[in-house]
């Protein structure tokens, strides 16, 4: 069985079409024929090599143990055409979605399942072959979940966007009782605005800097919208929810958007930083007892949070974010639109496009 792969193999120049014989499946690992990858923003960091931290500095992924060459796509779903003799619970034909937040299965950590926290990362897309190819090998049967009824470019997002926008909203306690305030309309700050809806949130401020990304967010479901490019958007955010919010959840995680966050907070309040655009803040440390205020991060999400997204989606209907397919042999063309912040919500490669 042929396997073509779409390879970064310098760090920021075109993707290479590499053709190899598909892997044979050894213990517990699944070979998958891929139906469908999205393709994510994080996805532009892994390529270009770095993430910006601020004040000119790069955080560069050599570093973080990522070796190329490597077939990015994180946010898979395929049908299983092969296995090893110890991989339980799947047979030749189910359609599966992949947790590509794999970690080491056997610290701690990975035992409580937050594998996403692992210390040794092995995710699939990142630091091991992903799903921007014809095939895909998965190194365990427990990394892969039933999709129920949904369409496999549907569900793909799910893995990245929406899990990351699900354990986000699960870290803000008052939800479903104040506003809560989203930074950011692309592609996973709208899986934040309809996952919110599905999980009880009545009032969803969306905050971006892109009329079409706004009005994106509102035909998703947000209630209101503010202009994040507005001299005075920290003032209107106070204005539109009676004195400051009482959640922020960042999905730009700039500079600009970070302090926007932390500006628009009430006492109490917590922000959640999610995105990964780069750069810094500085917080006075007074501020963080006597506004008494909650600074977090949150990083994609657990093995139980992606089962229970599932369920949700299963129960409540798709998440209501356009999403475009194109054919896997566009992924080049595909980067370059995210890049030139040319996608509203999602683009996801399938075979055929
Ligand atoms: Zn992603
Ligand atoms: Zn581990």
């Amino acid at each position: 069985m042929k396997m073509r792969s779409f390879q970064v193999c310098q760090c920021g120049a075109p993707l290479q079409m590499n053709e190899a014989e598909a892997p044979k499946p050894q213990g517990t690992q699944v070979l998958l024929k891929m139906l469908a990858a999205g393709v994510c923003h994080s996805d532009l960091h892994i390529w270009d090599g770095y993430y910006e931290i601020g004040g000119g500095k790069k955080l560069m992924l050599a570093d973080r143990g990522i070796k190329l060459p490597l077939t990015m796509g994180h946010e898979n779903v395929g049908e299983v055409v092969a296995m090893g003799p110890d991989a339980k619970g799947v047979k030749v034909g189910d359609v599966r979605l992949v947790n590509p937040w794999m970690g080491c299965g056997t610290c701690k950590v990975c035992q409580r399942g937050d594998e996403n926290l692992c210390l040794k990362p092995q995710n699939v897309g990142v630091f091991d072959q992903g799903g921007y190819a014809t095939h895909m090998l998965v190194p365990s049967h427990r990394h892969l979940f039933d999709i129920g009824d949904l369409k496999p470019e549907i569900a793909a997002p799910l893995a990245c966007s929406g899990v990351t926008a699900f354990s986000a909203l699960k870290k803000v306690p008052t939800l479903q009782d104040e506003a809560v305030v989203i930074i950011g309309a692309g592609g996973v700050g709208l899986m934040g605005v309809t996952l919110a809806k599905k999980m009880g949130a009545k009032d969803i401020i969306i905050v971006d800097i892109d009329p079409a990304k706004r009005e994106a967010a509102l035909q998703a479901g947000a209630t209101r919208a503010i202009d994040g490019a507005a001299p005075d958007a920290v003032k209107q955010i106070h204005a539109a929810t009676g004195g400051g919010a009482w959640a922020v959840i960042d999905f730009v995680g700039s500079s600009q958007t970070a302090n926007l966050a932390i500006g628009a907070i009430v006492k109490g309040g917590t922000v959640v930083v999610v995105g990964l655009f780069g750069g810094d803040v500085t917080v006075p440390t007074p501020f963080l007892p006597l506004r008494a205020m909650t600074l977090r991060g949150s990083y994609v999400g657990s093995h139980g949070e992606i089962a229970e997204l599932l369920d949700l989606v299963n129960r409540t209907g798709m998440p209501q974010v356009p999403i475009r397919t194109r054919a896997l042999d566009e992924v080049g063309a595909a980067l370059d639109d995210l890049r030139a912040g040319k996608v509203v919500g999602r683009v996801v490669l399938t075979p055929a496009g």
